[in-house]
């Protein structure tokens, strides 16, 4: 005879469908509006453009750019930075690839930063370490929602006179002393894809506060071509990298619920933080004295010491309790897969690897203890602002009986 499980099941909600969204009239009247309208494209239309005015305000920015994707935001700011063929850009391993292709795209050599072995983001120090007298711009990537330092890694860049370019795809309305995040670096990067803070599917936009470095970007994601100007001429190699009305109008819907949602996303890892407090071999991670975490996503570090197996046996006692996470989050840093690890880019060229200093592109592990580190005790748990305290419950429960089962199977 088989014994029901008596624990109540706790459906979460998953931001890759209905129930961890919030799509509502707001978003299904402006796209009616949009529809109406008779107009799709931004080029004529209204609704980009009252999105990039909202969220340049929200961000507190002078500009924001709508494009395609938070890669086609990426790729928008290296164009404009414009580096030449060979030069680096610094950035981190632990990211998504829509961040790192674009660098090669434009023929210039990411140069890996460490990261720090908890939050995961590249540092001051770090920084410094891989900068060369080859380096163009840094990216900075705030992950997960935690704010990388933007006050040291902004002094780095202009000692060294480069422009930074954050990239705050997952870190919405993450606060830091010195601003938002997005509008401390020249530019800022944002997606709008399905799984961030706020989404129209796909898409994404750049932020700036010089009219100038907009006017770039704007011209840069209209294949070269400077509307209004009066002698238009494709001055340089673009593509179209432009957000539709349809997707305008569902990203200014959601504009509007991106505070509340952020503020959700706090109280619900505040009880987290206070329901793991006393649970041993699980460390919560926290933003620095002085930042303010967006939690795109919730973030534990398993000590192994503690917990035999880590966050890969955590991870699968999760799994059948209804807990989705990801061990390791992206599994392997960025210089580990294909496309770095084999250069594999244009042809049989590797260019622009063909360019690069070496030391640009060695990947030993030595080199990033703290990228391998953070990898090794990761454990990213799925997050969105439908989570309710329940939900919190339900999920520090489920990681109490995931630490106990995994210290008593090998007790
Ligand atoms: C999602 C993401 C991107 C790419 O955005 P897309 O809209 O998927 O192209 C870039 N950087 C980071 C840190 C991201 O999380």
């Amino acid at each position: 005879m088989t014994v029901a499980p008596l624990a109540v099941t706790v459906s979460l909600p998953n931001d890759q469908e209905a129930s961890g969204r919030s799509f509502d009239e707001a978003e299904l009247s402006l796209v009616a509006e949009a529809l109406r309208s008779g107009t799709l494209t931004s080029t004529k239309g209204t609704m980009v453009a009252r999105f990039e005015k909202a969220v340049a305000e929200l961000i507190g920015v002078e500009h924001a750019v709508a494009c395609a994707s938070g890669s086609a935001a990426v790729h928008s700011a290296v164009a404009v930075v414009d580096p030449e063929p060979g030069e680096e850009i610094i950035t981190t391993s632990i990211t998504d690839m829509g961040a790192l292709a674009p660098i090669l795209y434009e023929g210039a050599v990411p140069v890996f930063a460490d990261t720090d072995p908890i939050t995961g983001n590249v540092t001051a120090e770090s920084v410094a370490a891989a900068m060369s007298g080859r380096t163009r711009a840094i990216i900075a990537t705030h992950l997960f929602g935690n704010p990388a330092d933007l006050v040291g890694i902004r002094e780095v860049a202009a000692r060294a006179g480069v422009p930074l370019i954050e990239d705050a795809a997952q870190a919405y309305l993450a606060r830091t002393p010195v601003g938002l995040v997005g509008a401390v670096g020249e530019f800022g990067a944002f997606s709008l894809q399905q799984g961030k803070h706020i989404t129209c599917g796909e898409g994404g936009f750049v932020t700036t506060n010089d009219a100038r470095t907009a006017h770039e970007v704007r011209v840069y994601v209209n294949k070269s071509w400077p509307y209004g100007q009066p002698d238009p001429d494709h001055r340089g190699l673009a593509l179209n990298y432009r957000l539709t009305e349809l997707q305008g109008a569902v990203a200014l819907g959601q504009l509007g619920k991106l505070p509340a949602g952020v503020a959700t996303r706090r109280e619900i890892a505040a009880l987290l933080d206070e329901e793991l407090a006393d649970v041993e071999g699980i460390t919560p991670t926290r933003a620095a004295p002085g930042d303010t975490h967006s939690y795109w996503r919730y973030v534990v570090h398993v000590d192994r010491d503690v917990v035999p197996g880590g966050p890969v046996a955590i991870a699968a006692a999760l799994r059948p309790q209804g807990i989705p996470s990801a061990p390791r989050y992206i599994s392997k840093p960025a210089f580990r897969c294909g496309v770095f690890a084999e250069q594999k880019t244009f042809g049989q060229s590797h260019w622009p690897f063909s360019l690069a200093r070496p030391e640009a592109v060695d990947y030993a592990a030595e080199r990033f203890p703290g990228t391998f580190a953070f990898l090794d005790s990761v454990l990213v748990l799925s997050f969105n602002e439908r989570y309710t305290p329940a939900h919190a419950a339900f999920v520090a429960d489920g990681l109490r009986s995931a630490v106990e089962s995994a210290r008593t199977e090998v007790a």
